[in-house]
């Protein structure tokens, strides 16, 4: 006997797109960040995967080799950390509890 793995459609999500769906987030900030990255790694980083591949692009190169990084308007989607290949430059968790993005159904 074969088994079908099926996954239910949420309906009670409308099918808006992403840029609208993100336009719904709110962002409940803790004064801690969840996410954290060490300048000095990032200084000798040639290939800087975090700039183009972070889509709430929160990750900005200076003129003087470093990045800029500010965690307020994180997705919470991991993929800054999947992508750095520096062992240690960043730091990752989720906020605390009822804290970071929140969607709302429209
Ligand atoms: S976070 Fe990682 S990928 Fe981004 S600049 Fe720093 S070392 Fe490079
Ligand atoms: S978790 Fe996603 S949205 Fe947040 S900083 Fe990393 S890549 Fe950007």
């Amino acid at each position: 006997m074969s088994h079908t793995a099926r996954i239910e459609r949420d309906n009670a999500w409308p099918e808006i797109s992403f840029e609208e769906r993100i336009g719904t987030a709110e962002f409940r900030i803790h004064e801690k960040a969840h996410i954290t990255v060490n300048g000095d790694s990032c200084r000798g980083c040639t290939t800087r995967e975090c700039v183009v591949a972070c889509p709430a692009n929160l990750f900005v190169p200076t003129s003087d080799g470093g990045i800029l990084f500010n965690y307020e308007n994180c997705f919470e989607c991991g993929t800054c950390y999947l992508v750095c290949n520096k062992e240690g430059a960043i730091s990752w968790t989720y906020p605390e509890g009822g804290y970071g993005i929140v969607f709302h159904r429209t």
